[in-house]
């Protein structure tokens, strides 16, 4: 039997669901596994999709994924919730279109310790009490000081998600670059940084330093870490990919298009 895990939300809508597939999974000889599976489902939205990949980030390589939504579709949710039949029958086609997405790796150094995360749309260094101070450096070269609340580091697959929201541009899908976006940067007389999103090459690394992020904090998809008065953050893409599923002939503007 094959294993499978299902990573949902909570309320009514979505358990039904989640009864229907698992019935429809035994049947099609899956067995659940919530330790090692080698396929991941999740039933929700993209906030159920992201909490998935991080609850499983150990195991990445070995584990496909998939996503059913429970409204209206998403980025990282191919299959709406009447389309169950749909996903069994790619699931089990010999050849089903698998698209692997690359996610960042970021480093935060900080007291003579190193600590790692993941994220799959963007990491986010924000200070919403003081005027953030940081110096950017992009692959060792000094760029900029910015003064403000934050800057959001997002992933192509991230740049519909906060980044979006912050005016950053959209990356179609195959241009896995990278994308520096101001949040409410400050600029006048006496400061001004760049003030406008900054693509990226893909192989490249950002350095972010200050002279203190005390009150300051790394957001990484939905997850959250306070930072200390001299961490320094260090972010690219990293080796680690996500394997989706996805609809064969469902495109990046068909998807764009029922998202916007
Ligand atoms: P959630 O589940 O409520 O998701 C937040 C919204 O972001 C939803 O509408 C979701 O569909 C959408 N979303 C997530 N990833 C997306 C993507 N790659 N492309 C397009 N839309 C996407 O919230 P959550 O669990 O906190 O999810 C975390 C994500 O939500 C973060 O990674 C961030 O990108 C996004 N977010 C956006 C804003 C904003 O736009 N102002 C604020 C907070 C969080």
């Amino acid at each position: 039997m094959k294993r499978f895990a299902i990573v949902s939300k909570e309320d009514t809508l979505t358990q039904e669901v989640q009864m229907e597939l698992l019935n429809k999974m035994h049947a099609n000889n899956w067995e659940l596994d919530q330790v090692n599976p080698e396929l991941v489902i999740s039933i929700g939205g993209d906030g159920t999709f992201l909490r998935a990949i991080h609850k499983y980030m150990d195991k990445l390589s070995s584990i496909l994924f998939v996503g059913i939504h429970t409204g209206t579709l998403g980025f990282y949710t191919n299959y709406k919730r009447d389309e169950i039949d749909l996903f069994i029958h790619d699931l089990s086609s010999d050849n089903p279109t698998v698209h692997r997405i690359p996610l960042l790796g970021v480093e935060i150094a900080a007291h003579g310790t190193l600590d790692y995360v993941y994220a799959v749309n963007e990491i986010r260094v924000e200070n919403i009490i003081r005027t953030q101070l940081m110096r950017i450096y992009i692959d060792e070269e000094y760029m900029e000081t910015f003064r403000g609340t934050g800057v959001c580091i997002s992933t192509q697959a991230g740049s519909t998600a906060y980044n979006r929201s912050a005016g950053g541009a959209i990356l179609q899908e195959g241009l896995d670059f990278l994308q520096l976006t101001e949040i409410t940067g400050i600029h006048h007389h006496a400061y001004r940084s760049l003030g406008s999103p900054f693509i990226i090459k893909k192989d490249s690394e950002i350095r972010l330093e200050s002279d203190n992020f005390l009150e300051a904090i790394l957001c990484y998809d939905h997850l959250v870490l306070p930072l200390l008065d001299d961490s320094v953050i260090t972010v690219g893409y990293c080796t680690q990919t996500i394997n989706l599923l996805v609809r064969p002939q469902f495109t990046y503007i068909q998807r764009l298009k029922s998202l916007f």
